[in-house]
């Protein structure tokens, strides 16, 4: 079986207040069980992360067949979070709501803004729909997520986490926006 991935990344965290706010998450979610404070080798491409605690179920669907078998992996730097080796077909606008194909024409504006983010930690694209310059973390996109940010919570093999988690999460967070990414390696 491959090993499974699912992403909560915080879309407004920048990157000075990143380790604060992983701390204050990371404290919630010890406080209420759903992961342990001392950190094991438990998860993919990190050395450590944080294993399951005696309450996981609280952060996972109702339906889980198999309990999660790694632990949690806390990202504190500028990331740009995928969900494996696919791309988006399509870039959602926040502003007009097109949607704009990513195909030889328009993927190189969106790969460029990618690389400079990376670089800088700042980047936008303009929309070929209302021509707004859209800052690269606010679009959104189409059946294969991508988030960039500062700060993302990656859980490794573990059941679907619910709704209400990643709203419990978000407030954790001070209402930060978030984005929910998953993929499989
Ligand atoms: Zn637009």
């Amino acid at each position: 079986m491959g090993d499974s991935y699912q992403t909560i990344v915080d879309l407004d965290a920048s990157a000075t207040d990143a380790e604060h706010l992983a701390r204050q998450v990371l404290a919630g979610l010890v406080e209420e069980g759903v992961v342990l404070a001392d950190r094991t080798d438990c998860v993919l491409g990190r050395p450590l992360g944080h294993p399951p605690g005696p309450n996981w179920e609280r952060a996972v669907t109702d339906d889980w067949d198999q309990e999660p078998w790694d632990g949690l992996a806390v990202h504190t730097s500028r990331t740009g979070f995928t969900s494996g080796a696919d791309l988006p077909g399509a870039a959602v606008c926040p502003h007009c709501v097109s949607a704009t194909p990513l195909d030889d024409r328009t993927w190189p504006g969106f790969h460029a803004a990618m690389r400079t983010w990376h670089d800088t930690g700042a980047a936008s694209v303009d929309c070929p729909g209302c021509t707004a310059a859209v800052a690269l973390p606010d679009w959104s996109w189409d059946e294969c997520p991508m988030a960039f940010g500062h700060l993302g919570f990656e859980f490794w093999n573990w059941p679907d986490l619910t709704d209400d988690f990643r709203a419990r999460l978000s407030e954790l967070l001070g209402g930060h926006r978030t984005a929910y990414v998953w993929g499989q390696i």
